[in-house]
């Protein structure tokens, strides 16, 4: 807290009195502190991969290069990392334009069905890699007013996470409908489940609960930052219900128009 003082002085020459202000800087130093943490964060997640891909070039050079087997491995291992590259990248970019004053949905009414489909069909390879079975329910008359394109890219990004921290051989459940004023779309796994008191923090960018098994999954630590923007821009919310080793629960509520309660239009 800055606290200011100044003396107010009549045009007379007489005393008025007081003019304090007080001003709460705590915020600035928290959004700061967000800031750097946000650039640290960046700078180590590009050099991980980056020194990576340099060390293993090096080893071709010097030598490694006349041994086939060894250089076809050490060629995989960089393309790897040139996609986690690349992946991080595009999270970075994708994040940075919808953080954006001028970042716009480009809204139509949308069958919520047809976007859970649209989303089950792009991560359908992952999930079966995995044996993992899915259970559908919902209305399928429900229609909310939305971007379709970052409606799916809401569902691809929790169901994704919901494949990846799920064992093999369970099962994701996939729930929509309508409560009295909002539709809703909840995505439930049997996975690893997540303590409660780490909850709070699951949006925050690059933030993960088990950083040397997140990465191994292949995940950017972007994508709930980016889903959260997501259902806020839509003028939604997203909950999460979990029990350790039990599953996880994401459920995103979304204004079935984009309306204020005036009936004017606000997008
Ligand atoms: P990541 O790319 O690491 O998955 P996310 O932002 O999507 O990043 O998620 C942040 C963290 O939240 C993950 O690293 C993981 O620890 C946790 N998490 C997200 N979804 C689930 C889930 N369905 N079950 C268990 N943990 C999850």
């Amino acid at each position: 807290l800055s606290v200011y003082g100044a003396p107010v002085i009549g045009m007379h020459g007489n005393w008025l009195g007081i003019i304090i202000v007080f001003h709460n800087i705590t915020e600035l130093v928290r959004l700061e502190e967000i800031r750097k943490d946000f650039v640290a964060n960046v700078s180590h997640e590009l050099r991980t991969p980056v020194t990576s891909i340099k060390g293993f070039t090096e080893t071709i050079l010097d030598g490694a290069i006349d041994n086939q087997e060894v250089t076809i491995q050490f060629l995989e291992i960089i393309q790897k990392e040139s996609d986690r590259l690349q992946l991080l990248i595009d999270d970075l970019l994708e994040l940075s334009r919808i953080e954006r004053a001028e970042f716009q949905l480009q809204m139509k009414y949308v069958k919520v069905s047809e976007v859970v489909q649209d989303a089950i069909a792009i991560t359908e390879n992952q999930r079966l890699e995995k044996q993992i079975d899915l259970r559908i329910e919902g209305n399928e008359a429900v229609v909310v007013e939305a971007d379709d394109r970052r409606l799916i890219q809401i569902f691809v990004n929790l169901l994704t996470n919901a494949i990846s921290y799920s064992k093999p051989n369970t099962c994701i459940h996939v729930t929509y409908g309508t409560t009295e004023e909002e539709v809703f779309v909840a995505i439930r796994d049997e996975g690893i489940g997540i303590a409660p008191e780490e909850k709070n923090r699951l949006f925050e960018r690059f933030y993960r609960v088990d950083k040397a098994r997140a990465r191994d999954s292949g995940g950017t630590g972007l994508g709930l930052a980016i889903v959260k923007h997501l259902v806020e821009a839509h003028k939604g919310r997203i909950e999460v219900e979990s029990e350790v080793d039990e599953g996880t629960t994401f459920t995103i509520y979304l204004p079935p128009r984009q309306s204020n309660r005036s009936g004017t239009k606000t997008v």
